[in-house]
């Protein structure tokens, strides 16, 4: 496996991994969604909401507020040895809020957010979360505290996470460095006479590049076994942060599959296969969810059932 980073900055990274199959590019996109932890707002206490977002509407958007994640001093409650309800210093963070609009109008903001660890901070204080008008005011507590993309989109840290097929196409040197020079940069990598596409749509932009293929689409030159990654962060973690602990938790999980494998150990929540019972001519009723009784004897000689007669 080679993995090669073509671009890195404050928010996205992009790079290749080459190969693998696609089974694994998968699993690295999907633990990256869902198993890589974040903080995000779980618990809220209102003191005080007079304005016209009802409590449960604003807790939502709350929620939704990307914070910056200390993995370092933070552990997931499930993991966390307290085992208190709205948790302990090592598993959460309380932010407060308080905003009253007094004369004018006023906006309430995610920075308005006020958190007693610096490090757990919007990552933008610039979310609109409500208006208020004179007089009306918002004061609550909040609690954030790690948790998972696959239990809330909340807590993932990607706001995009695709791959794509890297390309191959043969050509003459010549044409192979006038494509990647009317690209982008890192869009097409020459490497002799070969040209390595890591972007489809700006591959199509270059007349040269395009001029490559005849006949036939870039499709027909798309490697099975390596992959272009995109990644963008939330703002939570850095980009390459998500990627390294994706790698760690991919590699745990394998870890800890192999040590079942060779325990021959089987999930408690397998069992035996047993075949669906058979139930009988009755039709599900899609409207209620339940099953009906056909009309007359089950199973009565000259009456057919009604799935029959509809011609399904
Ligand atoms: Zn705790």
């Amino acid at each position: 496996m080679k993995v090669t980073v073509l671009s890195l900055n404050e928010d996205t990274i992009k790079f290749i991994v080459d190969g693998v199959d696609t089974a694994f590019a998968n699993a690295l996109r999907r633990t990256m969604v869902s198993e890589v932890p974040t903080m995000a707002i779980e618990d809220i206490f209102y003191y005080d909401n007079t304005s016209v977002v009802p409590d449960e509407v604003l807790a939502h958007r709350i929620g939704l507020v990307p914070l910056k994640t200390d993995l370092e001093h933070y552990r997931l409650p499930s993991e966390c040895d307290c085992d208190a309800d709205l948790g302990c210093p090592k598993c959460r963070v309380t932010l407060s809020l308080n905003v009253k609009a007094e004369d004018e109008r006023k906006t309430v903001y995610s920075g308005d957010l006020v958190p007693v660890d610096p490090a757990i901070t919007p990552v933008s204080p610039y979310i609109p979360l409500a208006k208020l008008a004179s007089g009306q005011s918002v004061s609550l507590e909040a609690y954030a505290q790690l948790g998972k993309g696959h239990n809330h989109t909340k807590w993932s840290p990607v706001a995009m996470a695709i791959y794509q097929n890297a390309a191959e196409i043969k050509t003459d040197a010549a044409t192979a460095a006038k494509c990647a020079e009317e690209s982008p940069k890192g869009v097409v990598l020459s490497k002799k006479d070969t040209i390595k596409v890591v972007d489809v749509q700006a591959f199509n932009r270059s007349p040269t590049c395009a001029s490559l293929l005849k006949e036939g689409s870039l499709k027909d030159h798309m490697k099975g076994d390596e992959f272009v990654f995109t990644v963008e962060s939330t703002g939570a973690l850095p980009p390459e942060r998500i990627v390294s602990e994706a790698v760690k938790i991919l590699n745990a999980k394998l870890e800890e599959l192999k040590r079942k494998v060779d325990a021959g150990e089987l999930h408690e929540e397998i069992k035996d296969f047993e075949a669906p019972t058979e139930v009988g001519r009755r039709l599900y009723s899609i409207g209620s969810g339940e099953f009906e009784e056909e009309e007359g004897e089950e199973g009565a000689a000259g009456s057919e059932p009604k799935y029959d007669e509809q011609g399904n």
